[in-house]
């Protein structure tokens, strides 16, 4: 039976589905959005906070391109924290802890005040497909596997890619009800869901999160069309009564006298309010002991948990384990919300049995009394591999058919909110017969994120470090609007009046940077005495501003008593001049680099290149080649078991030759 019909189908509405869904609704499809509970929306079943080192980020790429998680956090976030102050502008990110339960309602709010976004709570069981092959036309959907076993042997890790030739088209969804939904295009958003069980000591539970109903049927139907699935991890620790800690024995964690917002929408804004506290504390020897003690009833260790968990979001256990000669480890109490007495005890997620738990958590100095409200848990989900997509994160064999988020094999909230806006957009534009958006590693930490997951897969949940942007001095969280804004417009996300903003600030950082180039500044006196207060040498023949701007102990904020002619400057955009004029050298070393990586990047490779008939391509390189058809001789480098011999080999065959 089909009640309803809708461009798009997002399957999932966590932080993925969300930004998936409004940026559809908002281009002016129609768009349907399931999720398994309707009561948590952008729920946060892990860590309170949005943001933190690279994270940051995201959030800032995402709302640069007019997305919603920014704007969202900016009016739920109960503390703020600008990081890395005392470190260089590419690695300072915000981190806000939000109120949890503010954060769901208000992100269901902007759905639920979408036109063309309808909510919809059910559990989708299969994802509909109907067939094409280029000589043979349409085929029907029931005997998918058949079409399997035809395709030509083009395998990596003993998975199919199906040849070009035979692409599958999306057509829509089926419900447990055994309804059906059709649409032009769905995006996967399922996130932790896909038959997942929860998992503590000896307890194993087959659930979603927080005890919410897990998915059960869609992986079934996500392998029955070949799709690569594969079962990961990730923990959370428990949560205790706030009024069972003793704070005195911690290092409290306030808030920033002056919030800056995550959306550049609210630059300017007065953010400030009440904020609550972080506190700090660590475990210790004894905490240490009795983990080891107990690590054979561990399931992480007694291999009662198969799936594969984040190395850089590990479990209080598997630092224990792997940092012996570390005494302690930071441990972050985080109030999950306004609401409510529970305090999320960070840097401590595990699955150790419920008494260990009482043990290890009341061994650390303030918890001596804690009373648990939610054990700690590992959860086991499935995923997909995102070698099978493309950098628009569409299916590369499935036509319409995109996957966004944790259903990638990435970990966050951050990383799902930058890849469901992405995914969202591409299904939009392409419906509307218009060019995708393809972010490179040069454009945006969202470039790298989906380069990453596309080209390199991820052996693990996959989440971001400043480590992994090669050009992170460019990809600042400051800039994000600088560098995305012009994509946002462009697709048609991002309102005019911001974008004339952005337009409005980059001439004028221009045309600043030109200017104070211009700007004498005498070796008077009163000159000598000014930069004396800053500890900064006199000038003795006079001087350009622009090279004292230049100085450590100065700055373009600092110098404006010597720039009388200066107009008046926002100080985002005072912030802007700075940085660019203080790391002038770096950033223009950057670019060069960036002009080499993007000159491989646009040499683009057909979609139907034959790999078997280019001469002398190492075995591995061909089959890798072969599996993941990579867009550009770029993305082809980057491969893992593609070495720059086969490299130049492509390129030659390609007829671009290696000069
Ligand atoms: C226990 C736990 C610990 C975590 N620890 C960390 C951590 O330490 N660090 C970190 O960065 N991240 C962690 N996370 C991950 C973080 O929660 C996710 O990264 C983030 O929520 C992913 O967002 P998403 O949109 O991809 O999916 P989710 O937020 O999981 O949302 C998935 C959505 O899909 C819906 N859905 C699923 N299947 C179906 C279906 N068949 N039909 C209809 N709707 C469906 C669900 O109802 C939900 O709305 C943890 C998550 C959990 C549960």
């Amino acid at each position: 039976m089909v009640y309803e019909k809708h461009d798009v189908i997002v399957i999932g509405a966590g932080h993925a589905g969300c930004e998936a869904a409004l940026a559809c609704a908002r281009l002016g499809l129609s768009t349907l959005i399931f999720t398994m509970s309707v009561d948590n929306i952008a729920m946060m079943p892990c860590n309170p906070n949005i943001g933190g080192t690279s994270k940051g980020h995201l959030v800032r790429e995402v709302d640069a391109l007019g997305g919603e998680m920014g704007r969202n956090i900016d009016r739920t976030f109960i503390q703020s924290r600008m990081l890395n102050t005392s470190k260089g502008p590419a690695v300072q990110s915000l981190r806000a802890q939000a109120d949890k339960k503010d954060y769901s309602a208000s992100m269901r709010k902007v759905l639920e005040s979408t036109e063309g976004l309808t909510i919809r709570q059910d559990e989708v069981t299969e994802i509909l497909v109907e067939y094409c092959s280029d000589n043979h036309g349409i085929k029907d959907s029931e005997n998918s596997s058949e079409l399997v076993e035809n395709s030509v042997d083009n395998t990596v890790d003993n998975h199919v890619y199906n040849d070009v030739d035979n692409m599958q088209i999306i057509t829509g969804v089926r419900t447990v009800s055994g309804n059906t939904y059709p649409a032009r295009a769905v995006i996967l958003c399922t996130g932790v869901y896909l038959d997942s069980r929860c998992i503590y000591g000896e307890v194993s539970v087959p659930s979603g999160p927080s005890g919410l109903p897990r998915s059960t049927h869609l992986s079934d139907s996500l392998r029955a069309l070949g799709l690569p699935v594969r079962r990961f991890k990730t923990g959370t620790p428990a949560r205790i009564a706030k009024s069972s800690i003793d704070f005195s024995k911690m290092e409290e964690q306030q808030g920033d006298e002056h919030v800056v917002p995550f959306s550049f929408e609210n630059v300017g804004k007065d953010m400030d309010k009440d904020q609550e506290s972080c506190w700090l504390t660590y475990t210790n020897l004894e905490t240490h002991k009795i983990i080891r003690d107990n690590i054979d009833r561990s399931p992480l260790y007694n291999g009662r948990i198969e799936g594969v968990g984040p190395r850089y979001c590990p479990s209080i256990e598997d630092k224990v384990m792997r940092f012996a000669e570390k005494e302690r480890h930071q441990v972050f109490i985080e109030p999950e919300g306004r609401y409510t007495e529970e305090m999320y005890i960070s840097g401590m997620s595990s699955s150790l049995p419920e008494d260990v738990q009482y043990a290890m958590y009341r061994s650390v100095p303030g918890l001596e009394n804690a009373v648990i409200v939610r054990n700690a848990y590992a959860i086991e989900y499935d995923c997909i591999d995102a070698l099978c997509l493309k950098h628009t994160l569409e299916c590369k064999d499935i036509k319409g058919f995109y996957s966004a988020g944790q259903a990638n094999g990435s970990s966050g909230y951050e990383e799902a909110a930058a890849q469901g806006l992405i995914a969202g957009i591409n299904a939009a534009l392409s419906l509307l017969g218009k060019e995708p958006l393809v972010l490179d590693r040069s454009d945006a930490y969202i470039g790298v994120l989906i380069d990453d997951l596309v080209t390199k897969s991820t052996p693990e949940p996959y989440r971001m470090m400043t480590s992994r942007a090669e050009y992170r001095l460019l990809l600042r969280q400051d800039n994000a609007d600088l560098r995305l804004a012009d994509y946002g417009h462009r697709v048609g996300l991002l309102s005019d009046e911001r974008y004339e903003d952005v337009c409005y600030k980059r001439s004028l950082i221009a045309s600043e940077i030109e200017r104070v180039k211009t700007v004498g500044v005498s070796s008077s006196k009163e000159v000598s005495d000014f930069l004396s207060g800053f500890n900064s040498t006199p000038v003795s023949d006079g001087a350009i501003l622009f090279d004292l701007i230049k100085r450590p102990e100065l700055s373009y904020e600092s110098l404006a008593p010597l720039d009388p002619e200066r107009p008046d400057i926002r100080p985002d955009i005072a912030a802007q001049i700075n940085i660019e004029i203080k790391y002038e050298g770096y950033i223009n070393r950057q670019k060069i680099q960036v002009a080499a990586f993007k000159k491989l990047e646009e040499k683009m490779i057909p979609p139907t290149l034959d790999y078997d008939l280019v001469p002398s391509l190492r075995i591995e390189a061909r089959q890798k080649l072969k599996a993941i058809r990579p867009a550009s001789i770029g993305q082809a480098s980057r491969i893992s078991g593609v070495s720059p011999a086969d490299v130049s080999i492509l390129l030659i065959y390609l007829g671009r030759g290696s000069n």
